[in-house]
């Protein structure tokens, strides 16, 4: 569904990224794993189109998407759902969600979509008048996700959902993206929690200094001791 090729890139002059080649197959969790720094939210924001990719290329369905806008991506299916969670803190819950789902391709069923939304999230219903800002952080990040998936994306880029939350709502995060899994979206995760995404993900790669150092399923990866060592604390 998603495939790197050799991508270069960074910020300015500044190159990050080291010619990364990855996979994302349909239907499947895949996880970018590594350290603060790394350069996962760079391979992310070079995928949703924030940041050029300067060498290699990113094929999306077949296609490429080097001369495709960041709009014209989500358009195609492809939606970031960032870093920090960035909702709109004094819009309400339901006009972050309508703001989602304002790209052609999911334009005509904002209304249906934004009801599946708040089945998909109860708590959003709750919530719907309230102002963003106002939600705890698991509530933000369940918003920024519902937001994203207003768009009707196929692939859904997920960047550390779970950073800064109390363990129980990272669980309900882990939890919420095995069902949208389930329910047939394909998913790439960057994370810092090694374990709990080697056991949501299918297959995993390391990323160390702009570059991949590890690849495989993700029962593998658990087992490597360079990962028990340098990510797992064991
Ligand atoms: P984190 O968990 O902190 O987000 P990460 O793996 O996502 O880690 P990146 O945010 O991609 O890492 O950062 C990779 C490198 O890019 C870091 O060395 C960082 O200092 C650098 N970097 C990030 N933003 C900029 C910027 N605006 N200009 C220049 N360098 C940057």
């Amino acid at each position: 569904m998603l495939s790197l090729k050799e991508v270069v890139g960074g910020y300015g002059e500044v190159q990050i990224i080291h010619g990364v080649s990855l996979n994302v197959r349909a239907g499947s969790v895949t996880a970018l794993l590594g350290a603060n720094g790394a350069g996962k939210t760079t391979i992310m924001l070079m995928l949703a189109g924030v940041l050029p990719v300067t060498q290699g290329e990113v094929l999306f369905d077949g296609k490429s998407m080097g001369a495709q806008r960041g709009h014209q991506r989500v358009n195609a299916g492809m939606v970031l759902v960032p870093e920090g969670r960035r909702v709109f803190p004094n819009l309400s819950v339901e006009e972050n969600l309508r703001l989602g789902g304002i790209v052609p391709a999911a334009r005509p069923t904002w209304k249906q979509r934004i009801e599946e939304m708040y089945e998909l999230f109860p708590r959003l219903r709750e919530r719907r008048s309230q102002a963003a800002g106002t939600l705890s952080g698991g509530e933000q990040q369940m918003l920024a996700i519902a937001r994203g998936l207003m768009a009707r994306p196929k692939l859904l880029l997920l960047d550390e959902p779970t950073l800064g939350l109390a363990p129980i709502m990272a669980q309900l995060v882990f939890d919420t993206i095995r069902s949208l899994n389930r329910s047939g979206l394909s998913i790439l995760i960057a994370e810092q929690d090694t374990r709990n995404t080697l056991n949501l993900a299918d297959e995993a790669y390391v990323v160390e200094n702009g570059r991949i150092t590890l690849h495989g399923s993700s029962d593998n990866l658990k087992n490597d001791p360079r990962v028990k060592e340098a990510y797992l604390g064991l």
